[in-house]
């Protein structure tokens, strides 16, 4: 029989009459079922998550961060369930998945141990100003497929460091493993701070528009990013945003290109390509372009697609159909065009069983193809040929995404130089998709609205507030 997952509402582990299937994305199996919410179980969750809210906002923040802590050690704790579990539902490899799950017990751990300290503004004769943090109040999250338990975990624990409740929805394509950690963390965290409910796409709009709910923490594509913030403005709640991306790497002449080579492959293949940092732009200086092409190209020959839950697939499937179509579309929107293929240009085998697309390497097409203009999403790297450094900046900054990118040099001050060029919130200089719990993480223009991790993104789940206490003026 296929497992039923529950919901956390107010602390009990809930379902509803009507379940949604999960499948593999591997073999198209449905391996779990979960509840499908509508208003009145999303009702009961904010109405759990604002009861919550009175006492949870008082409790001294040690005694929140240790709650945090308690998250991060019942995923530790799981790590090896958590691990196979996400695999089965996202397709991402083994290694790739239990790096997710390790990452989602250490980055919760770690934001544990941000603090919110108050600011004094004046400390004069006649005033005391000072600036205090207080928590907005029930946060609303919405999380994509690509990272599920990662992007669950990073919205849940600075929400509840900063004294905020929260009602999480994951993906309908990806609830499994999040669901299995609701069950973990049932008793760790105290009723109604963390309710996690399923439902199809259109349980989003309920929440974005839901009265009680004061702030969205959103992370999926900009199309949906636009329709919540339109959403929220009907009561000004408050909104992060972290949305899709068009990242590009510059590889400056003097690149090693033996050493790069394998990194760039990585910065574009990890996850199938399904990562909103992921390069899906490659600019290469025309000195280098034919040896490090070549060289990207032999390294793919030896990755293989296939099961992430089987030994050396390093590559796995998209992780849904309709993904997976849009993938196999701007394939066979390069091939209708002429473009030339260093990797792959088959579109895989639609009719059969997995969404797996293979390694697709496309040498040198124009600026306005689809498969350069448009985030991808998938197995694909479009390599371009460049040949002066203000023409690479301009033609990465061409894009109406702004969320990372990154240079590659033997010359360090020279990639900072076209580093601070980049119309984007990071830009990593020879390294890619390096994160940190400490460092703030955002998108500039299109990509996103605010920032996640890091002291900044606790503050997003609180408002300021400022006490001025009047002082009797000096005798
Ligand atoms: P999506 O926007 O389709 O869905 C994301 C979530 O929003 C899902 O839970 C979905 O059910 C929900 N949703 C759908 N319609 C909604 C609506 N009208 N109102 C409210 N919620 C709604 O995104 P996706 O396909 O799951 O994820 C892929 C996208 O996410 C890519 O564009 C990727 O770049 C982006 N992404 C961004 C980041 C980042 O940190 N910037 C990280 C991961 C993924």
């Amino acid at each position: 029989m296929t497992t039923l997952y529950k919901n956390l509402i107010n602390g009990e582990m809930v379902t509803t009459d009507t379940t949604l299937e999960v499948l593999n994305p591997a073999n198209e199996e449905v391996i779990g079922l979960v509840p499908s919410c509508g208003a009145a179980e999303l009702d009961q969750a904010v109405a759990a998550a604002r009861a919550a809210f009175k006492s949870w906002s008082k409790t001294p923040i040690e005694e929140r961060q240790k709650v945090v802590q308690g998250i991060s050690k019942a995923i530790s704790d799981n790590m090896d369930e958590l691990f196979r579990l996400l695999t089965s539902e996202q397709g991402k490899p083994h290694a790739q998945a239990q790096q997710e799950i390790g990452g989602a017990a250490a980055m919760s751990g770690a934001q544990a141990t941000l603090t919110l300290e108050d600011e004094v503004n004046e400390d004069s004769d006649t005033r005391l100003s000072r600036t205090r943090r207080v928590p907005v109040g029930v946060v609303g999250g919405i999380v994509p497929w690509n990272f599920p338990v990662m992007m669950a975990v990073q919205k849940i624990a600075p929400a509840l460091v900063s004294g905020c409740t929260i009602v999480l929805k994951p993906s309908p394509f990806t609830p499994l493993a999040t669901l299995r950690l609701a069950e973990l963390i049932k008793d760790v965290v105290p009723a109604g701070v963390v309710n996690i409910i399923t439902g199809e796409d259109n349980l989003g709009p309920l929440i974005t528009e839901h009265p009680d709910i004061d702030k969205i923490t959103f992370t999926g594509s900009t199309a949906t990013g636009k329709k919540i913030m339109e959403g929220a403005s009907k009561d000004l709640k408050r909104i992060t945003l972290e949305l899709g991306g068009n990242d590009a790497s510059i590889v400056l002449p003097d690149a090693d290109v033996e050493k790069v080579a394998e990194q760039l492959f990585w910065s574009s293949f990890t996850n199938a390509g399904q990562v909103c940092i992921a390069a899906k732009r490659i600019y290469i200086h025309e000195d280098i372009y034919d040896d490090l092409s070549a060289a990207i190209a032999e390294y793919a020959k030896h990755v293989k697609v296939g099961d992430g839950a089987q030994q050396g697939t390093a590559v796995g499937p998209i992780q849904n159909k309709k993904q997976y179509e849009r993938v196999l579309e701007l394939i066979q929107d390069a091939k209708d065009n002429g473009y030339q293929f260093l990797v792959g240009g088959d579109e895989g085998d639609p009719s059969g069983t997995g969404y797996y697309v293979p390694i697709t390497i496309l040498d040198n097409p124009p600026e306005d193809a689809r498969i350069v203009a448009e985030e991808q999403f998938g197995p694909v790297m479009p390599l371009m040929k460049f040949s002066t450094v203000d023409e690479a900046i301009e033609r990465a900054n061409a894009s109406e995404y702004g969320l990372a990118g990154a240079v590659w040099t033997s010359d360090v001050d020279k990639g900072v130089e076209v580093a601070e060029q980049m119309e984007t919130g990071t830009v990593w200089v020879n390294e890619f998709m390096h994160l940190s719990p400490f460092v703030p993480f955002g998108g500039h223009k299109q990509s996103g609205f605010g920032a996640e991790y890091g002291k900044e993104g606790l503050l997003e789940f609180t408002y300021p507030q400022v006490i001025t206490v009047k002082r009797e003026a000096a005798a």
